[in-house]
């Protein structure tokens, strides 16, 4: 493993002197609308450990969003990286190709689900896959709308704009939004009215009746869903819901769209979170955990529909760069080797079992959820009996949760459509130790606020 001590390490106030020092030259030099959830300057990073410029060591929950799986300099991504910056940086794969990209589209082709013919294409942002997926399967169906769902997030340009749901900060004042796209209710267990057990088939009979009134299902060329939602609040979708939506697009010719940018590559406990309910996406985005934390990115589906497109209308100068592609190739490795899956599964074991512990203690915790290494717990207002009848939405209680364990070294990071859900998303090599001491730490946050 890593030659950074993996030991936790506050030896100044959080953010250190040397973190402010920078934070000045930021505020003056970078765009005030590029936020940073916690403002101390990394030097060095790698399995549970940041390493700021002051020389604190902070726990990392975070992952850099759930990027980082395999850790921040993995052995076998370094090297494979370093390898391919001194043979070539860039050719374009659309000018002369080379076989780093081809060797992870096979890659994409095994561990993706199902047996069919599958091919890929790469790219350089999670966005930028899931534009080019609804691309594809417009080119494929010969149709335009695009159904997602509430609280869905799919990333920051205007296409995938419009297919994320939550306004404030992802989308407030940068319309016009893309046309044709068509929001649906999300089977969201603990908010569901009559239910989390009626809520899957519920969820799904009133989605795919208003894609039918509404929409038409013959207009319809893709559903894009998360199978685990991500910056939504890690909402797992209510058993039944995608198995239902799966079948809905399969009897109806419409594309079904897996964004798995943020719970792909064993984040959590098997290689893509649609496996869980034996999904078999058309087509599956991958983005964030693919490359180590190169940016790389990909769609990857059944052959005859990643045909449908004209020749020369997918790509970009820097889709799939070889360094990026040697780092996944890395990074893929690395999840072989040390079965990180298998890790993803014991993180959940372990941080289930505490989180459960701290709801017993502390009511405000009102649901514990997620899978293997991608874990959260939405916080709600305990107040009055209304507040709790309502499960009112407690934001201010998670700010300051994620400030308490911020000044204690533990990075952890917020989301939720009501800023009310704390997510943990350990590297996956992170060390049984570090798990614990991160845990405590936020036990303690708990007992201070
Ligand atoms: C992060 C994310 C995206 C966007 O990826 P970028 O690389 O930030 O463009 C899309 N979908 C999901 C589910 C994500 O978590």
């Amino acid at each position: 493993m890593s030659a950074l001590p993996q030991e936790r390490r506050v030896i100044t106030a959080i953010p250190g002197p040397k973190s402010q020092e920078l934070q000045a030259r930021r505020t003056a030099a970078v765009a005030a609308g590029v936020g940073s959830v916690l403002p101390v300057f990394a030097a060095r990073a790698d399995g549970g450990i940041i390493e700021d410029v002051d020389g604190n060591r902070l726990i990392d929950f975070g992952s850099g969003i759930a990027v980082t799986g395999v850790g921040a300099s993995a052995e076998a991504v370094v090297r494979r990286a370093s390898a391919q910056l001194a043979d070539f940086t860039h050719t374009c794969f659309m000018v002369t190709p080379y076989e780093g990209y081809v060797a992870v589209a096979e890659a994409l082709a095994e561990l993706t689900p199902g047996d069919h013919a599958k091919k890929s294409a790469l790219f350089n942002s999670g966005a930028e896959a899931v534009e080019n997926a609804v691309k594809i399967a417009r080119a494929y169906t010969k149709r335009q709308a695009v159904v997602v769902f509430d609280h869905g997030y799919h990333g920051r340009t205007n296409l995938t704009m419009a297919l994320t749901s939550k306004n404030m900060p992802y989308k407030h004042g940068f319309g016009p939004f893309a046309p044709e796209i068509y929001r649906m209710p999300m089977a969201y267990g603990y908010r569901w009215p009559t239910g989390p057990e009626n809520c899957g088939p519920e969820a799904a009979a009133q989605a795919i009746d208003q894609i039918s009134k509404q929409v038409g299902a013959q207009n319809v060329a893709a559903i894009v869903i998360e199978p685990l939602l991500g910056e939504g609040g890690f909402i797992e979708p209510a058993k039944g819901f995608l198995p239902a939506l799966s079948k809905f697009a399969r009897d109806n010719g419409i594309v079904f769209v897996a964004d798995e940018i943020q719970s792909g590559f064993c984040r959590t406990g098997q290689w893509f979170a649609c496996e869980d309910e034996g999904i078999v996406p058309d087509l599956i985005t991958t983005a964030k955990g693919i490359a180590g934390g190169l940016p790389l990115a990909a769609v990857t589906g059944r052959a005859e529909i990643m045909d449908a497109a004209h020749v020369g209308g997918l790509g970009g100068t820097y889709g799939g760069n070889p360094v990026a592609c040697a780092g996944a190739l890395g990074s893929i490795e690395t999840m072989k080797e040390l079965d990180l899956s298998a890790r993803a599964r014991h993180i959940e074991t372990v941080m289930k079992a505490r989180l459960g512990a701290m709801q017993e203690k502390y009511d405000i915790i009102g649901d514990i959820r997620g899978r293997g290494a991608m874990l959260a717990i939405e916080l709600v207002k305990t107040d009055s009996p209304e507040s709790v009848a309502a499960k009112e939405p407690n934001p201010e209680a998670t700010a300051a949760l994620a400030k308490a364990c911020h000044q204690e070294g533990l990075l952890v990071l917020t989301c939720g459509t009501y800023g009310n859900v704390l997510r943990f998303l350990p590297p996956m090599v992170i060390g049984e130790d570090l798990l614990n001491e991160g845990l405590d730490i936020l036990e303690q946050a708990f007992a201070r606020i």
